[in-house]
């Protein structure tokens, strides 16, 4: 007795395709690993792409993100020399192989996002 039902195919295949279009993707650069989409916006209250420099006088240049679902945040918050006027920061790294990507800045009342240094991702 044969009932074999006819596979159907999903029919997702060309609305995934679009969506990988629209929203590319944003890794890192030392490992691959998925960081981040390039839609992935920051609050509007915050400049979304600078050059920073640090007090150590090095300078990067970040782009601002709403989420980066491939870093993991180190250490506690620091609110000394923030670029981000009341804003704390923890260092960000790559979740996968721990090259440090960016920080995180946090404010209470206000939504987190982060800051990705540019030169350390690919898809940007
Ligand atoms: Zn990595």
């Amino acid at each position: 007795m044969e009932s074999e039902q006819s596979m159907t195919l999903p029919s997702a295949q060309h609305q995934e395709k679009f969506q990988e279009k629209s929203d590319p993707a944003i890794c890192c650069r030392a490992c691959g690993q998925l960081v981040t989409r390039r839609n992935c916006n920051g609050p509007d209250t915050v400049d979304s792409e600078r050059t920073f420099r640090n007090p150590a006088g090095y300078s990067f240049h970040v782009k601002v993100f709403g989420e980066a679902e491939g870093c993991r945040v180190v250490g506690e918050a620091v609110s000394e020399a923030s670029w981000f006027p009341d804003y704390a920061w923890r260092l960000a790294l790559c979740r996968e192989c721990d090259t440090h990507l960016g920080w995180r800045f946090e404010k209470s009342g206000h939504s987190d996002f982060w800051g990705l240094i540019v030169t350390r991702l690919t898809g940007v």
